[in-house]
């Protein structure tokens, strides 16, 4: 590891932001240590691949900032035996941070290409319970639900009513809501036999939830 030089130091000061930032969960922060940023971003970026922003990917999407991924996460409240379903494949970041956290994590990409892409990052780094589908996440995977938990990593102007069909009781869902060039916050919605609570956490700033498949490559 000591090869990587620069990088091994990056990588510290990477996990110590997130520390800083208030992330607490170990589990989550294994995670964080153990899935290399460095494999998911573009190779044009990988001496940012530590910084904690967003970065750009392949058909103008972005690879979420890496304290966005661990408070997602860690709000989530995942358990060993959860069956996870994201929204926004992109990268297959957040959805390799989420298969160390989870027994199996669906995630559906409205791209084809990156939904490749992302099917070859996890290959290699190892995260064999994530299955990528290619479609419109606004449907969900209703062939697969119901899920205990639910992640949107694109923001939403509305919450999608089959998402919220698909998840669990004393399931949780969390999504970023807001308008496309507005405020947006992460949204968390929990479902309960007494019904369904909603409460806003942290304002953020994601690519845009769009309808239906993408036609484009
Ligand atoms: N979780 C990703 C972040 C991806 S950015 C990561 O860790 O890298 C948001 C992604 O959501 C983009 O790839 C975009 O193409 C995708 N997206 C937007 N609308 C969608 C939809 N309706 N269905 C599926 N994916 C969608």
């Amino acid at each position: 590891m000591s090869s990587r030089g620069g990088q091994d130091d990056r990588h510290m000061e990477f996990l110590l932001t997130l520390r800083r930032r208030g992330i607490g969960d170990q589990a989550v922060l294994r995670a964080m240590d153990e899935i290399p940023r460095e494999r998911f971003v573009e190779l044009e970026f990988t001496d940012n691949a530590y910084d904690d922003r967003a970065l750009p990917i392949c058909c103008g999407q972005t690879i979420s900032q890496p304290y966005v991924v661990a408070y997602m996460s860690e709000q989530l409240q995942l358990r060993p035996h959860h069956r996870v379903l994201e929204i926004g494949t992109g990268s297959g970041y957040q959805a390799a941070v989420l298969s160390r956290l989870a027994r199996e994590v669906v995630s559906v990409e409205r791209y084809r290409t990156l939904a490749e892409h992302a099917r070859e990052r996890l290959r290699a780094v190892g995260c064999s319970n994530v299955e990528v589908v290619v479609g419109d996440g606004m449907l969900g995977a209703p062939g697969r639900a119901p899920f205990d938990r639910i992640i949107v990593t694109a923001a939403a102007e509305t919450v999608p009513q089959a998402l919220l069909d698909q998840l669990a009781d004393d399931g949780i869902m969390l999504l970023p809501l807001g308008p496309h060039d507005g405020p947006q916050h992460i949204v968390r919605i929990v479902k309960s036999a007494a019904g369904v609570t909603r409460d806003n956490l942290i304002a953020v700033r994601f690519v845009p939830l769009s309808p239906g498949q993408a036609q484009e490559l």
